[in-house]
């Protein structure tokens, strides 16, 4: 039983809470993830998947669609954006991942291999539970606003709903001070590597909202012990639809991962 504060929960409890749930951690080596923010068009995409098998990335991320909050913003591709990162993604040998916000998002030929759930979808039960019939590997991001106990719990419900793999993606959440995009709280980043019976990835690009502080993060997400990091690239960050700013350039992520996979 935890004590104190509804939804809070500090390291010893949640340690204990962990020790309780049979692993769900496959055993797997480490999975970059890269990709635009959204799909904008076969070439974009084709031309950060290059760049993403030469970084020796196992995953292609991109938005098919796009929660925005002004109306005026780029909404994404919708499922002509899923059906086209699908076959980038294959064609490059690689997996497609990105967030779904509907039914329609989990059809077959539209619905990614990897399924993510959005910062803005974590509460989202119905969704969830059609993600996890999916049989598809689901990315649950931190939900804004939410506890490191609430984000865990709702893993632990992806699994009752049937998931069968629950990957945690921090994304950190808003903050006090504006300086970075998102606060990362890395103390609890590390002990959920050490502990949590989910793999743990860092999603650099939506914490730092930084190219050159998400391409370090990259370099150092490894030696924190996580399990996975996902960032965004682009080969023109200045006519991104969304999140250039913080998008890295792709020439900039294949000269510092490439000689990796050499
Ligand atoms: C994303 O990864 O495309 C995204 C919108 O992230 P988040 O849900 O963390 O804001
Ligand atoms: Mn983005």
């Amino acid at each position: 039983m935890l004590r104190g504060k509804v939804g809070v929960a500090g390291f010893e409890a949640l340690r204990a809470k962990f020790r309780s749930i049979s692993r769900v951690r496959a055993q797997s080596p480490y999975y970059l993830a890269l990709g635009p923010c959204a799909v904008e068009s076969e070439r974009q995409l084709r031309r950060c998947a290059e760049a993403a098998v030469l970084a020796g990335a196992k995953g292609l991320r991109g938005g098919g669609v796009k929660l925005r909050t002004s109306p005026d913003s780029f909404q994404g591709l919708g499922s002509e954006g899923f059906r086209l990162l699908n076959r980038i993604a294959h064609e490059f040998g690689l997996e497609s991942i990105a967030e779904v916000t509907d039914f329609a998002q989990m059809r077959e030929g539209v619905c990614p291999d990897v399924v993510q759930i959005g910062a803005r979808m974590m509460w989202n039960f119905s969704l969830l539970e059609a993600a996890a019939g999916t049989g598809r590997t689901i990315l649950l991001k931190r939900g804004m606003g939410s506890t490191t106990l609430e984000w865990t719990s709702v893993a632990e419900r992806l699994i009752t709903f049937g998931a069968r793999e629950v990957v945690l993606v921090e994304r950190g959440d808003r903050h006090h001070d504006e300086t970075s995009r998102n606060m990362v709280d890395l103390s609890t980043l590390v002990f959920l590597a050490r502990n949590a019976p989910y793999p743990i990835w860092l999603d650099v690009s939506h914490s730092s909202g930084d190219p050159e502080v998400a391409l370090a993060l990259l370099q150092l997400a490894p030696q924190l012990g996580l399990d996975g990091a996902m960032a965004e690239i682009h080969p023109n960050p200045a006519e991104a639809a969304c999140d250039g700013f913080q998008a890295i350039p792709i020439d900039r992520i294949v000269a510092s991962f490439a000689q990796e996979v050499i």
